[in-house]
C-alpha cells in the first residue's frame, strides 16, 4: 500500500495551486523551523513530510531553518542531530540551510527602520505592568507612557539597548499597533528583550534578541519563503505576521498557513514532557524505543518509508484532534510486510529432545524467506537435529478445547520440518516443565505426510546445537492510558510493563552484522539494536503482528495483508457531529486551557456570564470561536443568548473557524439579528433566513428584515384577518376542532404561521385562534 497512497489533495496545496495558477509565484519555497532545543519527534515528522513533501511534487525547494533566536535553550548537539534525523527521513534541502541568527543584523537594522518610522518604541517598564496595561479580551489596554517618547530618543534607546548599557528585563523594544486591538497580540507587542546570554553560534555578539512574532516572518522573508505553514496555535499571530512584514517594508511577502498540529494516542509530544522522560530516567535516552522521537522510532526499527506512509494516510487539517497509535502501528506492519524476511526465533525456549532422531545427526531444511502475498523471492537452509527449542508457550499440560499446539500425546508440525509427537513433559523438582520428550515422523519432511494425515499446529523452532542466543526487547506502549497528558501528572499514566526482556534463541542465518528488518515468526517484526556487540545479539520488537498469534491457534498460512484500521484521522471540516471527534476535540479544548492561561480564564468568565457548561467549553477551549465570541459580544447583546446563536445557529453554517475571520457578516450584524429575536421583532425561523442571507453577502439585518417584510406580527389588528382567512380555508377541520378534536389546534397555528411567512408572533397566534374556535 505505501507506494500507491495517493496524495490526497488538501487545503494547502488548493492554496498553492490557487496561487500558482495566478501567477503569484513561479515556485514554491517552504520551509522546516525547528528551534534547536531538543529532539524531532513524529509530530514534527509530519511537518517536515508536508513541507519537503511540497517542494518535492510543486516545482520549488524546501529550506531547513534553525530557528534558533533564544539564545538560552538552544544548542548544537540539537542541531546534528536535527539534520541527522530530516536526512534520515529522505529530504534534502541542498544548500538551503540557515540559520536565524545570521539575520540578527539585518532584524536589527529593520527594528531601527520600524523605530524611525515611529512603529515601535522602547519601554522602561517593568514586565508585569506592561503585561497588566495589555488588558484582557473584554478591556481594552492602556497605552504606555513611554509610547509617544520620540523618535530620535527611541533611537538613542534602542541602540543603547544593543550597546549592552542595560540590564536583562531593564528595557524592551515594542511595536507600536493598537492597545484597543480585539486581538491582544496586536497589543504594542515585543519584538526585542535584553538577554547578556552566550549564543552557540552567534557567542557574545548580541545581548538583545528578538521575539519569535518579530523574527519568524522576516526569516521567511528574507528566504523568499512563499507558503510559511505552521500550526494552529499560530493563527492569531497571522495578524502580526503580516504587520511586521508591511511596516518592515521588506520586498517579500510570505503567506502564513496553519494546519492541525499531530498528536498520537498512548504518548506525550511536548518537547519539555519528553525531556523529562529522558532527565528522570524513565526511559533510556532520547533514542529509546519506545520514545516518539525519530531518534527512537529509527532505532526501534521503523523504517522512514513507514512514516511517510503515516504522514499522507493522516493528511493536513484545519482541526485539531488525536490519531489513533494503532494507525500508525498499521502503517508500520503494512511496511514491514513488503520488506522483512521471514525467520525463526524462540523468545523463551523450551527445550525439546526428539528421542528417535539418530544422535550426532544433523540435516538442513530448505525455508522460505517470504510469504506467498509478497512478490519476493529466497530461501535459506535451516538446521534440524535432535535437540530443538520451541516457544514454552507452544506446551500445555492440560491443553484447553481448541488448543492445537504441544500437549501429552499431540502431534504438531514443526514449520519447515517434521510432524512431531509429544510423548513426555520432564518437570523439576518445583513440577516445572523443563524439557518435552517428542518423536518424529521421518516420513514428513518438508511439513506434508504421505497419507495426509491432518494437524492442525504448526509451529516454530530453532536448533539447540544451531542457534545463536540472543537478548529480546519487547516493547509495549509507553504510556498505559489513551491520553496520558489530558489531566494529572503525566508521569502517573506510564506503562511499568513498557519494556520486557528475555532471552531468546534464533536461527544462524541470522549474524551479528545483519541490519535487516526480519518478520520473527509469529512474533512480530524485530530490527537489531545498536547495543549488540559481535558476541551478542540484541534485537528491539518493532511491533508485533497484526493477528495476535500468540492468542490463536498457530497457522501455517500468511494471514492476508491486515486491512486498515478505519482511520480515525484528521478531516478537512468540522466534524464536531461525530462522536470520536467531539470526543477528542473535548479533550484538545481541556489541553488547550491546561496550557494556555487566557483560556483557562475564559472557561471561568463564560461560566460566570450564565453559559451552557457545554457552550462554556467550546468557545473558551477554541480559541477562534472565543475571540469571536468576544468580538459580537462587544456589541453589547447578552452573552448566553449570543454563545446559543453562534453555538446552535451559525457554527454549523460555516466551514471552519478559519472561516470566522472572513465572514461576509460583520460582529456587529450578527448582534444586531441576535437583539431582534431577543426583543420579539422577529421570529427565530424568520432569523435564520436574515442569518443565511447575510452570510451570503452580507449586510444589515435590519434592512433585511423590513426589505422582506419579516419583522413579526404581534399586532392583533394585523392578525385578525389572517385567521379568520385561515379557518375559512380549512372548514372541515374546523368543524373536526369543534367536535372535540383539540389537538387540531397546532395545525391551525401552523397555517397561519406559513400564512404570515414566519412572521407572527406564534404565542398570540394561538390566543387568538383559540377564540375564535
Ligand atoms: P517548542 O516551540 O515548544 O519548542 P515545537 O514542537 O513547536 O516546540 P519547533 O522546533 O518550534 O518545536 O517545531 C518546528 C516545526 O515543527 C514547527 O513548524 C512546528 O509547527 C512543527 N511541529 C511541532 N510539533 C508538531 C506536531 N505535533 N505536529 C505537526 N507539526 C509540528
Ligand atoms: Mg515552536
Amino acid at each position: 500500500m505505501s507506494q500507491d497512497i495517493e496524495k490526497k489533495s488538501n487545503f494547502i496545496r488548493q492554496i498553492i495551486d490557487e496561487d500558482l495558477a495566478a501567477g503569484k509565484h513561479q515556485a514554491i519555497a517552504t520551509r522546516f523551523p525547528p528551534e534547536p532545543n531538543g529532539y524531532l519527534h513524529i509530530g514534527h515528522a509530519k511537518s517536515i513530510c508536508l513541507n519537503f513533501g511540497l517542494a518535492q511534487d510543486y516545482p520549488g525547494r524546501c529550506h531547513l531553518r534553525f530557528d534558533d533566536t533564544n539564545p538560552v535553550t538552544e544548542d548544537t548537539e540539537y542541531v546534528e542531530s536535527i539534520k541527522d534525523d530530516v536526512r534520515w527521513l529522505g529530504f534534502d534541502w541542498g544548500e538551503n540551510l540557515f540559520f536565524a541568527s545570521d539575520y540578527f543584523e539585518r532584524m536589527y537594522e529593520l527594528a531601527e527602520h520600524l523605530v524611525m518610522k515611529g512603529l515601535a518604541y522602547v519601554d522602561f517598564q517593568p514586565q508585569d505592568a506592561i503585561r497588566e496595561q495589555r488588558g484582557t479580551l473584554s478591556e481594552p489596554g492602556t497605552e504606555s507612557p513611554y509610547r509617544n517618547t520620540s523618535v530620535d530618543e527611541n533611537l538613542t534607546q534602542l541602540r543603547k539597548m544593543r550597546a549592552g548599557e542595560y540590564k536583562d528585563g531593564e528595557a524592551v523594544l515594542r511595536a507600536k499597533i493598537d492597545m484597543t486591538s480585539p486581538n491582544m497580540l496586536m497589543r504594542d507587542p515585543l519584538l526585542y528583550r535584553i538577554k547578556h546570554a552566550h549564543h552557540h553560534r552567534t557567542g557574545d555578539d548580541w545581548c538583545i534578541y528578538p521575539m519569535y512574532d518579530y523574527a519568524h516572518c522576516l526569516e521567511d522573508a528574507f528566504e523568499g519563503i512563499t507558503h510559511s505553514i505552521c500550526t494552529l496555535e499560530f493563527e492569531n499571530n497571522r495578524e502580526l505576521y503580516d504587520w511586521v512584514i508591511k511596516e518592515s517594508d521588506v520586498p517579500h511577502q510570505p503567506k502564513q498557513i496553519e494546519f492541525a498540529r499531530l498528536s498520537l494516542t498512548y504518548t506525550v509530544m511536548s518537547k519539555r514532557k519528553l525531556l523529562q522522560l529522558v532527565k528522570d530516567n524513565h526511559v533510556n535516552g532520547w533514542d529509546d524505543p519506545r520514545m516518539p522521537t525519530i531518534a527512537g522510532l529509527r532505532r526501534r526499527g521503523i523504517t522512514p518509508e513507514a512514516i511517510r506512509a503515516f504522514a499522507d494516510v493522516i493528511g493536513v487539517a484545519k482541526a485539531n484532534s488525536t490519531v489513533d497509535v494503532s494507525l500508525f502501528e498499521f502503517c508500520i506492519r503494512d511496511d514491514l510486510n513488503q520488506r522483512a524476511p521471514r525467520v525463526m526465533c524462540v523468545l523463551d525456549p523450551l527445550k525439546v529432545v526428539i528421542t528417535n532422531y539418530p544422535e550426532g545427526q544433523t540435516e538442513e531444511l530448505q525455508a522460505d524467506y517470504w510469504p506467498h502475498d509478497v512478490p519476493k523471492t529466497g530461501s535459506r537452509a535451516v538446521p534440524f537435529g535432535r535437540e530443538i527449542y520451541v516457544e514454552r508457550s507452544d506446551y500445555e499440560e492440560n491443553p484447553p478445547k481448541g488448543y492445537y499446539r504441544l500437549a501429552p500425546g499431540a502431534e504438531v508440525r514443526l514449520r519447515y520440518g517434521y510432524y512431531i509427537t509429544c510423548q513426555h513433559a520432564v518437570k523439576d523438582a518445583d513440577g516445572n516443565v523443563v524439557e518435552l520428550h517428542c518423536t518424529y515422523d521421518p516420513e514428513t519432511r518438508g511439513g506434508t505426510s504421505p497419507d495426509n494425515r491432518k494437524v492442525k499446529g504448526t509451529i516454530h523452532w530453532v536448533s539447540a546445537a544451531h542457534g545463536v542466543p540472543c537478548e529480546i526487547r519487547l516493547y509495549d506502549r509507553l504510556f498505559a492510558v489513551e491520553r496520558p497528558d489530558a489531566e494529572g501528572d503525566f508521569l502517573e499514566f506510564l506503562n511499568r510493563d513498557s519494556l520486557s526482556i528475555s532471552q531468546g534463541v534464533i536461527e544462524p542465518s541470522v549474524n551479528t552484522d545483519d541490519n535487516e528488518r526480519y518478520q520473527f515468526e509469529r512474533q512480530g517484526y524485530f530490527f537489531r539494536d545498536p547495543d549488540s556487540t559481535k558476541d551478542a545479539l540484541v534485537f528491539n520488537r518493532i511491533v508485533t503482528l497484526k493477528d495476535g498469534w500468540a492468542k490463536s491457534v498457530a497457522k501455517t498460512e500468511e494471514k492476508p495483508a491486515p486491512k486498515p484500521p478505519k482511520p480515525k484521522v484528521e478531516k478537512d471540516t468540522d466534524d464536531s457531529k461525530e462522536r470520536p471527534q467531539k470526543r477528542s476535540r473535548s479533550y484538545e479544548r481541556d489541553k488547550a486551557r491546561a496550557e494556555e492561561p487566557d483560556l483557562a480564564a475564559r472557561m471561568e468568565a463564560y461560566t460566570k456570564l450564565g453559559l451552557s457548561d457545554d457552550d462554556a467549553d467550546l468557545l473558551s477551549g477554541e480559541r477562534a470561536k472565543g475571540d469571536y465570541f468576544e468580538a459580537v459580544l462587544a456589541h453589547g447583546q447578552d452573552a448566553k443568548t449570543v454563545a446559543v446563536w453562534l453555538v446552535n445557529e451559525l457554527l454549523p453554517l460555516v466551514g471552519d473557524d478559519d472561516a470566522l475571520s472572513s465572514l461576509k457578516m460583520t460582529t456587529a450584524a450578527f448582534s444586531t439579528l441576535i437583539g431582534l429575536v431577543a426583543n420579539d421583532e422577529v421570529s427565530t425561523a424568520a432569523a435564520r433566513d436574515v442569518l443565511a442571507t447575510l452570510l451570503a453577502s452580507g449586510g444589515d439585518p435590519v434592512e433585511i428584515v423590513d426589505r422582506e417584510g419579516l419583522r413579526k406580527v404581534s399586532d392583533a389588528g394585523a392578525l385578525e384577518p389572517i385567521i379568520l382567512q385561515v379557518l375559512k380555508d380549512n372548514a372541515s377541520e374546523v368543524e373536526t376542532y369543534r367536535q372535540g378534536k383539540t389537538s387540531l389546534l397546532g395545525f391551525f397555528v401552523g397555517q397561519t404561521m406559513k400564512a404570515t411567512g414566519g412572521t407572527a408572533d406564534a404565542r398570540m397566534v394561538r390566543e387568538l385562534l383559540q377564540r375564535h374556535l
